[in-house]
């Protein structure tokens, strides 16, 4: 187990100040923000109560074309173009109309880390700490003491941690819950199992990654019990369970922003139902929010004007939320001698390149092209759904 990095004894200076954003969380979303806001001159600070890259929080499985353009490739540990799915009547292969990689949560944090020019410091946050009317400051309460900023980003993941406590508990929220184990071995295939005997509800995985293998059980049902079967499917394909790490993770989209507080990654619900896929989205909706406070620092917008492009950014994609969960909901209800017959019909070239190029969209990699310090997209030749995030008072819609 990773032992907490928060500074103690002597080391455990008082840490107090303002500055002018306060990223809290620095794993994918609140590393996007940072760089994102790196040259404008801003005092940045992010803090986390592990330090940078400790504490890997999933398989770490993310479409290679957003490593590329982020220009992570040396995290990269394997690379896959098909996926493989299992299910009790037989297994298919998919072949993918774009790649898939697994990676290095340590060495990706670092080359996230290496583009910012912000601070940083170990400290666990407690939540809102009062503030004097009209100062327009936010502070922040931590382990350390208090900090306080006009912008401040909860990047801390599904607790919210910053928000005012609107009762979001497992096992009653839109949570589903994911647990994997890392045996050393090495694997050829992005494996998936739909199959009632690990999950009634939701899916188990084998992600290759190098010289190990993240194996794991993700349950749409939040009171499912997960270990159990994570060591079931870990037997079964001839691995010693151990290292276990899992989570909460969301599956529903929740308010972008909330009592002046902007909110990215799984703490405003970013992670895709259906896939429990997080990563990429938590770096597509840090890079939107990044770019907005970044006006913001740089005297193009007011604090109010960022809220509601962000919150407007957020809730256009509500839609395509809402439907991966009906679909997420849904599939548990198929009967399973519907499965084989359905994963064939939905096997077929064309269907998989439609409905993955369609998914892909939801969070395009192309979003994160622009580079760090570029400030102006005038000029941008790319598609609209590829171009950055732009601050049109037009297309603002206030909350
Ligand atoms: C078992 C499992 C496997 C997964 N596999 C994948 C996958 O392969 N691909 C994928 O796309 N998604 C995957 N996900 C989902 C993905 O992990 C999340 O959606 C993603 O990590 C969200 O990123 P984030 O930056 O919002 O939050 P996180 O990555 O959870 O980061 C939150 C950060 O805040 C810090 N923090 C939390 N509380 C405090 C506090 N009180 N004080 C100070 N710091 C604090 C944490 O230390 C952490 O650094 C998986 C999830 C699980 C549970």
């Amino acid at each position: 187990m990773p032992v907490r990095a928060t500074k103690r004894g002597d080391e455990r200076t008082p840490l107090e100040g303002r500055h002018d954003v306060l990223v809290c969380g620095a794993s994918f979303a609140g590393l996007a923000v940072a760089r994102e806001l790196s040259g404008s001159g801003a005092s940045v600070l992010v803090v986390d109560r592990y330090e940078i890259g400790e504490r890997q929080t999933s398989a770490c499985g993310i479409p290679t074309q957003w490593m590329r353009e982020l220009s992570l490739m040396e995290a990269e540990c394997q690379r896959f173009d098909s996926l493989l799915i299992h299910s009790p009547h037989g297994e298919r292969r998919y072949r993918l109309p774009w790649t898939f990689s697994t990676f290095d949560y340590r060495r990706l944090c670092e080359l996230l880390w290496a583009d910012c020019d912000a601070g940083f410091e170990t400290a666990k946050v407690n939540g809102r700490a009062p503030g004097t009317p009209g100062d327009g400051l936010i502070h922040v309460d931590t382990d350390r003491g208090v900090l306080s900023s006009p912008l401040v980003v909860d990047a801390l993941g599904w607790r919210r941690n910053l928000a005012s406590g609107d009762g979001y508990q497992p096992p009653d929220a839109p949570l589903s819950r994911g647990l994997e184990v890392h045996p050393a071995g090495a694997g050829e295939d992005l494996e998936i199992w739909i199959d009632r005997r690990y999950v009634p509800a939701g899916y188990g995985w084998s992600f290759p990654a190098g010289d190990e293998v993240r194996i794991g059980i993700g349950s749409f049902d939040p009171r499912f019990h997960i270990r159990d079967t994570t060591v079931l499917l870990s037997e079964d394909l001839g691995k010693e369970p151990n290292e276990y790490q899992g989570n909460w993770i969301p599956h529903k989209l929740r308010g972008a922003t909330e009592g002046g507080v902007f909110f990215a990654g799984d703490s405003a619900g970013h992670c895709l139902p259906l896939s429990a896929e997080g990563i990429r989205t938590a770096l597509y909706f840090g890079i939107a929010l990044g770019r907005q406070l970044r006006a913001v620092v740089e005297g193009r917008q007011t604090r109010d004007q960022a809220a509601a492009a962000y919150a407007g950014f957020n809730d256009s994609h509500e839609w395509k939320f809402r439907w991966m969960l009906r679909v997420q909901k849904l599939i548990p209800r198929i009967p399973p001698r519907i499965l084989a017959p359905l994963l064939r019909l939905m096997g077929t070239s064309r269907f998989v390149r439609w409905s993955f190029d369609h998914y892909l969209q939801i969070a395009p990699p192309g979003f994160a092209r622009r580079s760090v310090g570029d400030s102006d997209d005038s000029d941008d030749p790319r598609r609209d759904s590829e171009r950055p995030l732009r601050i049109e008072p037009g297309l603002v819609r206030a909350k």
